[in-house]
């Protein structure tokens, strides 16, 4: 239980008035403030994104009885944030209700029920701070942080990104924000987290997320030291599905590493981070970027060769595939030596790795880009197809992925 100080300190004043003006009205201010309002004018993006905003299945969080508190409770006048109690059922219920879910309507999401009458409730044109209960902080990323929040009308949780414009302008990543609220908002698949919609005040951009209950992937490997086979083949079942939608619709993510993966409350997977992915109309693009461990050899290239297409994302498929099997990059090494290793394709997999990861593993690990095997190649390969049973592939597999 926190009390109210505490939580204003964890929201960093974040306050109701000003997202429920009209962002023209105080346009005097933002200038006078330096504000990046007009930079980053994030009030005409994508009319399409909000057209998917509108097609939003919504996660029903029950109050009942088997709800677990997940936050404290405290309120304050009208004028300002009321911060209430935000419930989450508990992880059984949350099961059972997906269950029922599932046995109503085949085609349903697995964590979601589909609510269409609430929709109308998330207009794009509504969002504001003020429709949001504020909970716990789930993490701080380089420009910003997260909360657990609750739409009060609809029950609705989500997570909010908070991202302040003076440190976005500071570090000049006003592009690749919107970019990547301009991708994510047009993407909708059940392993790629949503992004419902932003809304902004004279300081600060709000991403209205989609909640990832179970954190970071990369905590989970970090303290399994390496995943089973079996649930590995899964998680790699289910990135193959998500990075299949991503590139038919020419976007290519090339950031994939376990820390820009979330897993939802049933352990499925959500890639997320989309801040270097790029859509890409022509399949070509060359700028440098990504973290080093999961950069494919033909991203060193110097001059006219280094052009790459989404194969870049199968490399890192690739390292992925390694990492949760091992439990380190297969390259992890220096700066200098992870280079030159990654260029000369300089990688062992350990003896205990089974004969058909290690396939997987060295024809995703490929050189050549055009010599990586597809992505449907990928699904049908035979160490998917002995792991995950049809059906749930793309998604995940409920027995393992609730164990955890
Ligand atoms: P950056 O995105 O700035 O490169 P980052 O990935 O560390 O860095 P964020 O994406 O802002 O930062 O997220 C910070 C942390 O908050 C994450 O590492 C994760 O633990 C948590 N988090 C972010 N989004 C969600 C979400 N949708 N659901 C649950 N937890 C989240
Ligand atoms: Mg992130």
């Amino acid at each position: 239980m926190a009390d109210i100080q505490a939580l204003e300190q964890r929201l960093e004043g974040i306050s109701v008035q000003d997202e429920n003006q009209d962002a023209n009205a105080h346009g005097a201010a933002h200038k006078s403030k330096g504000s990046l309002s007009h930079a980053i004018s994030l009030s005409n993006l994508g009319s399409q994104a909000a057209q998917n905003r509108m097609k939003l299945p919504l996660q029903k969080i029950p109050t009942n009885a088997q709800s677990k508190t997940l936050q404290a409770t405290s309120q304050t006048t009208s004028t300002t944030t009321t911060i209430t109690k935000i419930t989450l059922p508990s992880q059984a219920a949350q099961h059972q209700q997906r269950h029922s879910a599932e046995s109503r309507d085949s085609e349903a999401e697995p964590i979601t029920l589909l609510l269409p009458a609430d929709t109308k409730l998330l207009k794009p044109k509504n969002f504001h701070l003020g429709m949001f209960e504020i909970g716990k902080p789930l993490g701080k990323g380089k420009f910003g942080r997260v909360y657990l929040a609750r739409d009060r009308s609809t029950g609705f949780v989500c997570a909010l990104k908070v991202l302040h414009k003076s440190e976005l302008q500071q570090n000049k990543v006003e592009k690749q924000v919107r970019r990547e609220i301009e991708i994510q908002s047009n993407l909708a698949h059940p392993n790629v987290l949503r992004l419902y919609g932003h809304f902004h005040d004279t300081k600060r951009i709000f991403l209205i997320l989609e909640f990832a209950g179970k954190g970071e992937l990369y905590k989970h490997l970090r303290k399994a030291q390496k995943f089973p086979e079996p649930l590995a083949a899964q998680y790699i079942a289910q990135m193959a599905s998500a990075l299949k939608y991503l590139h038919k619709k020419h976007v290519m993510h090339r950031d994939i590493k376990p820390e820009n993966i979330l897993l939802g409350l049933h352990g499925e997977l959500k890639i997320s981070d989309f801040g270097w992915s790029v859509h890409a109309p022509n399949n070509r693009r060359n700028t440098m970027c990504g973290t080093l461990d999961y950069l494919p050899p033909e991203m060193f290239k110097q001059g006219p060769e280094n052009w790459y297409t989404e194969a870049i994302d199968l490399w890192s498929l690739g390292v992925l595939t390694y990492e949760f099997l091992v439990g380190e990059a297969p390259f992890e090494d220096t700066m200098a030596m992870t280079q030159r290793r990654i260029v000369r394709g300089d990688m062992t997999v350990p003896a205990f790795v089974s004969a058909d990861a290690k396939d997987l593993i060295t024809k995703l690990l490929v050189l050549d880009p055009a010599k990586r095997l597809s992505l449907e190649e990928v699904e049908s390969h035979p160490w998917i197809l002995k792991h995950c049973v049809k059906g749930e592939r793309g998604t995940h597999q409920k027995s393992l992925g609730d164990k955890r």
